[in-house]
């Protein structure tokens, strides 16, 4: 929802503020490129305008260019606005006009921020709020309806930021997914299964703004086609937030591994395969100058991922594997997954086989472990790794 006439898009960023000087400045230039580059991916055109803690848009597609913002990681709201003089006059005639075209039914609030020096402008963001008030309710009144104004929680919410050039009218502040811009930190291996978790996983540390690397381990007749089918799909979600990046998806084999793991170990073989896959994904993180790994591990969530298990696993990397769904709840993933598109495609029935035993080792010994697994799995892997199949995501 936006002001009629809207013709700019205010895009505001979080933690970019608390930074040194020259990071803030580095970081707010890495954004303005994504944000470009998440325009161009949709066809949209808009001049970005950078200023300090806010970038404007300038567009005649106001809301696919808010939309575009709240899909950029490091944005952490995108207004749809209409610029106006910096005048009491012309902020009341834009929220009277914002309130004709769509306020419908139900309590309203005037939100008034004026930034720049204390007498850039001969009021004060409380007068736009008392006068700007006044206006909106007299147009509701002259609509035939009934005034009321709830400063908490209105239906209806007007917002006003004031500056020394010129203001801005709005209707919403369209939530984006915080954090920082892809691209301010070095990359990540992400070990995508395709499941709901994984993908889940890497976007978070997208969002912390680290590019991140594909990796799908094939797990040969375990897996199959429609397996690799989901993780490629999720991996092209994945793909559509980072449209200024290439994206591959590295497929590693691990089709003659499983079919021995099965036949050779007992309880333990589920961990094995987790410390193969490991270090398949550390031998590509090597290649690709990458310094980690994200998994979608979550304590407790299958037995594989118990805090036991977690630790023989991760004993096999000597990279760190982060873990950032590590404390939370299957409901919140889920939630984050649909949220961010990539719920379907993991949800997806594959029919494939399962590798892990009737009854799972659920605090295994890493000693124990180490003696029943195979002496050249980890060997394997990085062969394995070598081999790999880099499959290119077109855009
Ligand atoms: P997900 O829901 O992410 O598929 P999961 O809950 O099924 O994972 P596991 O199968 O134990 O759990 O896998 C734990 C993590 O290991 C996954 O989140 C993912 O990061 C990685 N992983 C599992 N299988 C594969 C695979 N075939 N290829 C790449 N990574 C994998
Ligand atoms: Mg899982």
């Amino acid at each position: 929802m936006h002001p009629p006439e809207a013709d700019v898009v205010l895009v505001r960023h979080g933690e970019l503020g608390v930074k040194s000087e020259q990071v803030r400045r580095k970081m707010e230039d890495r954004l303005a490129q994504n944000l470009r580059a998440m325009f161009d991916a949709r066809g949209l055109s808009g001049d970005i305008e950078r200023r300090r803690n806010r970038l404007f848009v300038h567009t005649a597609e106001p809301d696919a260019v808010a939309d575009a913002a709240a899909d950029t990681f490091g944005v952490v709201s995108a207004s749809p606005a209409r610029t106006v003089e910096p005048t009491l006059e012309s902020i009341e005639a834009a929220l009277v006009a914002a309130t004709e075209a769509h306020y419908d039914g139900g309590t309203f609030a005037v939100d008034a921020a004026r930034a720049g020096p204390s007498d850039a402008h001969p009021f004060a963001s409380t007068d736009i709020e008392s006068e700007g008030g006044a206006a909106v309710w007299d147009t509701i009144e002259s609509l035939s309806q009934d005034p009321a104004v709830d400063l908490d929680d209105p239906d209806f919410r007007l917002f006003v930021e004031c500056r020394q050039d010129a203001a801005y009218v709005f209707l919403e502040k369209r939530a984006g997914p915080g954090g920082l811009p892809l691209g301010t930190q070095r990359p990540v291996v992400a070990l995508v299964s395709g499941g709901i978790d994984s993908p889940v996983a890497a976007w978070k540390l997208m969002a912390r703004g680290c590019p991140v690397v594909p990796v799908y381990v094939d797990l040969g007749d375990y897996g199959g086609p429609d397996h690799r089918a989901r993780a490629r799909a999720t991996v092209e979600t994945l793909a559509s937030y980072a449209p200024g990046e290439e994206m591959a998806m590295h497929v590693v084999d691990a089709g003659a591994v499983v079919a021995d793991l099965e036949a050779e170990m007992g309880d333990l073989r589920m961990l094995a395969l987790r410390r193969y896959m490991l270090v398949a994904a550390e031998a590509v993180a090597e290649s690709e100058q990458a310094v980690g790994v994200v998994t979608g591990e979550a304590i407790g969530q299958k037995s594989s991922q118990t805090s036991a298990n977690i630790a023989v696993t991760d004993a096999a990397a000597s990279l760190p594997v982060h873990r950032p769904l590590l404390a939370m709840d299957k409901a919140d993933i889920t939630n984050l997954a649909r949220r961010i598109g990539t719920f379907e495609d993991a949800t997806v029935d594959t029919g494939c086989n399962r590798v892990a035993p009737e009854l799972p080792e659920t605090n295994a010994d890493l000693y124990a472990l180490r003696a029943a697994e195979p002496s050249d799995l980890f060997e394997r892997a990085r062969a394995c790794a070598e081999a790999r199949e880099v499959v290119l995501i077109e855009r």
